[in-house]
């Protein structure tokens, strides 16, 4: 990644990371993450005072970026070692991709909306030059077979209550998968794990996202 320098926002990214350990994050290394990642630069001119404050905000086309706390604890129940292959669905800002980057091998993100993928590569690979970053504008609830197995599958948008059955194809043995899904407005957190032939659920309580729009999704 780019070192975009020091800048006005460094010390309210600070506050950001020490709420985020207050409410409960305690991997350091994400901790480490959220520090690096210039937040302010993933969101909208006009919400750039907010851009640290603990809250989604809006991108545009009707989508968010997600609270920096849910971004957080997301990765954290990934449980990453450094070495995994993840699948993202749900590009949006890109964010949650550039958090992933520094702690993950390759990051492949998915998002149907080719407007937001094109803007979140600019951020991404342009301003700020990541390089194990993929960005590929398709359905997500197909998955990406080509680049299956993933040890972690990571959907950042509401899945109705059947998580999309390619996704489960998808993930490696031993691999994790975690997936906001309920119904089209609020949804429970749910992490599934691949132990050989099963799927291992568990649940880590309620959060609200836009719905994952597709052919395993929801309806437009
Ligand atoms: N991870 C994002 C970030 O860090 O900014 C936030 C994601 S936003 C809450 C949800 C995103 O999922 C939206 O950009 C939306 O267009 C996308 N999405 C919804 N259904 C999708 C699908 N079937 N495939 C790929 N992306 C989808």
């Amino acid at each position: 990644m780019k070192d975009i320098g020091k800048t006005r926002f460094d010390s309210e990214r600070k506050q950001m990371v020490l709420e985020l350990g207050r409410k409960g994050i305690t991997d350091q290394k994400v901790l480490d993450a959220f520090l690096r990642v210039p937040r302010h630069v993933f969101v909208e001119d006009a919400f750039q005072d907010r851009a640290y404050g603990d809250h989604p905000l809006p991108i545009g086309l009707g989508q968010t970026i997600s609270q920096p706390y849910m971004v957080a604890l997301m990765t954290q129940i990934l449980q990453l070692s450094g070495t995994e292959r993840v699948m993202e669905i749900g590009t949006g800002s890109g964010y949650q991709a550039a958090i992933l980057s520094g702690l993950v091998e390759k990051v492949y993100s998915v998002e149907r909306i080719k407007k937001l993928s094109e803007r979140a590569e600019d951020i991404l690979l342009h301003k700020l030059r990541y390089r194990n970053i993929i960005l590929i504008v398709s359905d997500g609830s197909y998955g990406l077979s080509q680049y299956a197995p993933f040890d972690r599958i990571i959907v950042t948008a509401g899945s109705p209550p059947d998580v999309p059955k390619a996704l489960l194809s998808q993930l490696a043995d031993g691999g994790r998968l975690v997936i906001p899904k309920g119904d089209r407005y609020i949804q429970t957190l749910t992490v599934i794990d691949k132990k050989g032939d099963e799927f291992i659920t568990s649940y880590e309580g309620g959060c609200v996202f836009v719905p994952l729009i597709g052919k395993y999704g929801w309806n437009e």
